[in-house]
């Protein structure tokens, strides 16, 4: 039998993914993991996997597939059953696959798919606006457009995974934080 509830939120950065998993956690009382902000607390903390991750993040890159999905892993196993909603990740094909792999293996599989859509202009000028207001160090114009890209070439071919797979809904993303919730809300079961 499968239980639990696995919701996967995904966009370009800059899309309103953290803002949306936050809300969406607390109203379906699910786990909110954030493959980021985990990375940001190691990078913080000076742990072994912050400290190779900082350089990776700070030019925009991906950190590699094996380091997330043990990271992944790690937080699965303390779900009984699995709820969770992840947010910024799986972010390439192969975790999407290690996703579904570590899933079965708890008894579980993805729930929904959520993709917010956002035109590239208005999420830079998005980013820009957090940079002066958060201060994230990849936060800089430089650093936005190669997340774009890596976005695009390695993140969006997940789209159609899922879309093929299961269960796939593309939400407008411009719009109050309170319209976007509620365009999510209804698709969701
Ligand atoms: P985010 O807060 O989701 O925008 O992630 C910030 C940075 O952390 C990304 O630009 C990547 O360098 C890294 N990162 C977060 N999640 C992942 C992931 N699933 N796979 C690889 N790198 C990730």
């Amino acid at each position: 039998m499968r239980t639990g509830e696995v919701l996967i939120l995904m966009g370009p950065p800059g899309a309103g993914k953290g803002t949306q998993a936050e809300r969406l956690a607390a109203s379906r009382c699910l786990t909110k993991l954030s493959t980021g902000d985990m990375l940001r607390d190691h990078v913080q903390r000076e742990t072994e996997l912050g400290l190779k991750a900082r350089a990776i993040m700070d030019r925009g890159d991906l950190v590699s597939d094996d380091l997330i999905v043990a990271m992944v892993r790690s937080e699965l196993e303390t779900q009984e059953p699995v709820r969770v909603l992840l947010d910024g990740f799986p972010r390439t094909t192969p975790q999407a696959e290690a996703l579904d792999t570590l899933l079965a293996e708890f008894n579980s599989e993805v729930s929904a798919a959520i993709a917010l859509d956002v035109v590239e202009d208005v999420l830079v000028q998005r980013l820009l606006g957090r940079a002066e207001q958060e201060g994230r160090s990849d936060d800089n114009e430089e650093t936005i457009r190669k997340r774009m890209h890596v976005y695009n070439e390695k993140t969006a071919p997940l789209l159609r995974y899922y879309q093929v797979r299961c269960c796939l809904s593309v939400i407008d993303g411009v719009g109050s934080m309170d319209e976007v919730f509620d365009r999510i809300s209804e698709v969701l079961p």
